[in-house]
């Protein structure tokens, strides 16, 4: 009999069976299933408390407020930040949008990318000004000499991607921070979405000025998302939105903002998510441990193994298992249309991957020359599963030959 893991009884969702058949989370990269702490402090809040935030002086509003709090606390310590440090908003597109928008930029300033890009760390930076994007090489590693060249103009702003969720790749950020920080005075914002969930950040060490994730990728509930900036960078900001619970005073002519964070946390948050954010985080530091650090480079050699050894498959990404999530993007034959393939492998095999091009078009159209199809493992994951879904897939792929 197979020995699953440990952790996986407490991901309710994995108890699911389609036709009899159990299922196999491998859509990880999109969003995380939920454990029952998580699932506890949400349901927790609504069924004992309820309030808002903020703006009562009664007891369940109080309560509701310093839960709320405390959650931001947690959030800030898991990154080596300060709570004031940490914005609390709807997910890391808000985030970055946030910032893009929030610099007030003028319209023809020089902004650094990089080629592996999420949309979310792209679109926002081309209409906030002049994008320009480092390349990448065959295997996804940023191509450092044109990202040294990029900076000799003196970029305004370096985006920068800790992990594509197309190539699975780490990118060594915190030599790239230093390198930008001997070229010119830039802001560095970094889309830590797809790192954080494998991988503690320091923000002192990574030393940049503002990061960008989602809880729904580590194990939280759905509409959180947590932009840090340095004091000094969140002061430069323009908020987003303007409205209730952002300012201390309004009369006729004016109004006064609250101090920051709140000043970009107008409107009722997604109260009972962020509580339940602080039980993902405390969830996620349990797991902290060199076994499941073990655990995870077997999952990743594993799905990179499977895929560089298969016939009619490509991996889009790095051969080797070096500085890499447990993430592995295949380009299948041309013919073979990979949204369906996808869909068999749900239906026939209970097997959840992801297809098509992963919200980062330029990448995947340039390296892949088409659709992916995307397997992302996560703690929660067994080896077995990996192998459950290569066998799938070649059955999947003899049929279709
Ligand atoms: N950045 C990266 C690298 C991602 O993988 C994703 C989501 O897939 C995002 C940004 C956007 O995250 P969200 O949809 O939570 O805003």
């Amino acid at each position: 009999m197979t020995v699953r893991h440990p952790c996986r009884s407490d991901f309710p969702a994995l108890l699911r069976e389609f036709d009899g058949q159990t299922i196999s989370y491998l859509d990880n990269a999109a969003t995380t299933l939920k454990p029952r702490p998580v699932i506890q402090a949400v349901t927790e809040y609504y069924e004992t408390n309820g309030a808002n935030i903020h703006r009562g002086k009664h007891r369940l509003s109080e309560e509701a407020s310093d839960a709320y709090e405390a959650a931001r606390v947690v959030i800030a310590r898991h990154l080596g930040a300060a709570a004031n440090e940490v914005v609390l908003v709807r997910n890391t597109t808000e985030a970055l949008n946030l910032v893009a928008a929030g610099l007030d930029l003028p319209p023809d300033a020089y902004v650094v990318g990089c080629l592996d890009a999420h949309h979310s760390q792209m679109l926002p930076w081309r209409r906030a000004g002049r994008l320009e994007m480092a390349r990448v090489d065959a295997h996804g590693r940023i191509d450092r000499e044109h990202f040294r060249a990029l900076l000799r103009g003196r970029p305004r702003v370096v985006a920068l991607t800790h992990c594509s969720n197309v190539t699975g790749v780490v990118h060594p950020v915190a030599e790239l921070v230093a390198e930008v920080r001997a070229a010119c005075d830039a802001v560095i914002v970094l889309d830590a979405a797809q790192s954080l969930p494998h991988r503690r950040v320091d923000v002192q060490e990574l030393d940049v000025d503002f990061m960008a994730f989602s809880m729904h990728k580590m194990l939280g509930p759905t509409g959180v998302g947590v932009l840090f900036g340095r004091s000094a960078q969140l002061a430069r900001l323009r908020p987003l939105s303007v409205g209730g619970g952002m300012v201390d005073w309004v009369d006729l002519d004016g109004s006064v903002d609250r101090r920051i964070p709140y000043t970009f946390e107008a409107g009722t948050p997604a109260i009972a998510s962020i509580i339940g954010s602080a039980a993902a985080v405390r969830y996620l530091e349990a797991q902290d441990t060199p076994q499941q650090h073990q655990h995870a480079e077997e999952l990743c050699a594993a799905l990179v193994g499977g895929a560089v050894t298969r016939p009619g498959v490509r991996l889009i990404g790095p051969p080797d298992t070096t500085d890499r999530i447990a993430l592995a993007s295949l380009r299948l034959d041309d013919r073979i249309p990979t949204g369906e393939v996808a869909r068999l492998l749900s239906d026939s095999y209970g097997c959840m991957v992801r297809s098509g091009h992963m919200c980062a078009q330029p990448l995947v159209s340039g390296t892949a020359g088409g659709e992916v199809l995307r397997v992302s493992a996560y703690l929660y994951n067994d080896v077995a599963e990996i192998e459950g879904f290569y066998q799938a897939l070649d059955e999947l792929l003899s049929w279709i030959a």
